[in-house]
Formats: C-alpha cells, sequence, structure tokens
C-alpha cells in the first residue's frame, strides 16, 4: 500500500522524505511552490540528490506533487493565464530533477466564460508546456465543482484529455472528498463509480487518489475535507475505497485535516487495511 500525505517543501526534498519515513508513510506530496503565492525557490541539487537516494533505500513509490491554488489555466483575465503558463511550465521543468513523478493541478475555475471555454484554455496550455522530452504524468484532478470549477464530473475531464496531443503524459487523480461532493456515491456505489470512471475517463488514465473524507453530502459541491472515518463518507466506505482491487499500487494522498501525529495515525490505519 501507498501511502502518505501533503508535506511542506519548505525545508527541502531530504528533509519531506525523511518526515514522511518518520510518519509511516512511503510516498508524499508537496506543492511546488506556494499554495497561495508565485516565485518557487531554487532547487537545491545536492538536496535533490541525497533524497534520491534516501527515496530508493525506502522504497519510495510514485510522488504526487501539487501545483499552487492561485494558478488557473482558464482564468478570464489574460495576465492570470500569462501566470499561470509560466507557473506550470516552470514547474514541469523542476518536477525533471525527480524524474518520472507525478504533477497534479486543478483543471481551473472558468468564472463565467462557461465550461466549454475553460476547456479550450486548459487544452490550450497544456498542449503548449508539455513535452515529449519530459518523465512526469501531468494529472487533472477530480473536483467537487464548487464555483465554475471545471472537473466535477467525469466527461469534463475527458474532454481536456482527448484535446491534448501528448496523451501519454496525462492522467487523472482522483480524490475521494471531492467526487463524493462532485455527486458520485462512493458510498453506497463503489463499483459503479470506477465502471463509470473507467467507461468515460479508463482506469488506465487514474494515476492517484486523494484520500479524505468529507464534511458534506454526496453532490454537496462543497469540498470540506474531513478526517478518515470522521466524515459523511465513513470509515467502512473509505476502508472499501482503500482496498479496493482497481485502486490496488497506486499512491494514496492524506489531505486531511491533521498535525502530524493524526496523519502518523491516518497512516497506520490505512496500512492495517
Ligand atoms: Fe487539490
Ligand atoms: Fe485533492
Ligand atoms: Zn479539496
Amino acid at each position: 500500500m501507498l501511502i502518505g500525505n501533503h508535506l511542506s517543501s519548505s525545508k527541502g526534498y531530504l528533509a519531506m522524505g525523511k518526515m514522511a519515513v518518520s510518519l509511516g508513510a512511503n510516498t508524499f506530496a508537496f506543492f511546488t511552490r506556494n499554495p497561495r503565492g508565485g516565485k518557487a525557490k531554487e532547487i537545491d541539487t545536492g538536496d535533490v540528490e541525497r533524497f534520491l537516494e534516501f527515496a530508493e533505500e525506502h522504497s519510495f513509490g510514485k510522488l504526487v506533487a501539487h501545483a499552487p491554488y492561485t494558478m488557473n489555466l482558464c482564468a478570464a483575465k489574460e495576465d492570470v493565464r500569462n501566470f499561470s503558463r509560466e507557473v506550470i511550465a516552470d514547474d514541469l521543468k523542476r518536477m525533471e530533477y525527480t524524474p518520472g513523478n507525478y504533477y497534479n493541478f486543478h483543471p481551473g475555475s472558468h468564472v463565467g466564460q462557461g465550461a466549454e471555454a475553460g476547456i479550450d484554455l486548459i487544452a490550450e496550455v497544456l498542449n503548449e508546456v508539455l513535452t515529449p522530452q519530459q518523465t512526469t504524468i501531468v494529472l487533472l484532478e477530480t473536483m467537487a465543482g464548487k464555483g465554475s470549477e471545471i472537473g466535477r464530473n467525469f466527461e469534463g475531464l475527458r474532454r481536456i484529455l482527448d484535446m491534448v496531443a501528448l496523451q501519454e503524459k496525462m492522467g487523472v487523480c482522483f480524490d475521494t472528498c471531492h467526487v463524493w461532493d462532485g455527486g458520485y456515491d462512493i458510498v453506497n456505489h463503489l463499483d459503479e463509480v470506477l465502471e463509470e470512471f473507467d467507461r468515460v475517463i479508463g482506469l488506465d488514465r487514474l494515476y492517484a487518489v486523494h484520500f479524505n473524507d468529507s464534511m458534506n453530502e454526496c453532490g454537496a459541491h462543497k469540498d470540506r475535507h474531513a478526517r478518515i472515518g470522521e466524515g459523511c463518507i465513513g470509515l467502512a466506505a473509505m476502508k472499501r475505497v482503500a482496498t479496493h482491487p482497481l485502486l490496488a499500487g497506486k499512491p494514496f494522498i492524506l489531505e486531511t485535516p491533521n498535525d502530524d501525529a493524526g496523519y502518523a495515525r491516518e497512516i497506520a490505519l490505512v496500512q492495517s487495511w
């Protein structure tokens, strides 16, 4: 079982690796830069080298980096779109220091332009920044559908994927809280939801799971994460997700409201399943 949580990248890669191990994790997520900010820290190549060795010694699975929330590839304002294009292009260069991992991002919010226009803009940027040489797989995150978020259903993600030329560099990250909030009943119909994902997108495109309970009911479009077993999805359903054979071997990332001790407990719980 590959399980980890979101870690702070402010102290560097090796520090994240050591933190992950101390929490009992064998993968982790990290923001490529301040989640609410712009400029990224310079990469310390010595630190990255030490981390890569450490990760191999500890048999880490794929890492799931997360783009900053300020990045909106389909913003209505051109300056925000330009900023976002620069961020994703720079992040993809930085990701190559740790080759072969995943880079997850929120597809974007169309802010009144309409979903179709938003999807076109997202695909346009992806076609500009993806390269055949990159070893990183870029993941679209399934979204709760708050406001004008793109990715509230599987069909929206599929339309983006279809418009990207370098298909093999793209995938999806399945966020359990978001999918549930988006209206997919993974409590009573997990098999059917995964079947629908397979039919609309294809399970071969599902690379990672964000493993969160939800504070709200199915279809609420709210996006408020809860600790595992303390939300509306509940412990039994979360366990069915974590142990589902179709999701075996994928990195599961906790984005639950926790301190370090809480994460260590949740990681141990999921491992025990
Ligand atoms: Fe996210
Ligand atoms: Fe998420
Ligand atoms: Zn969320």
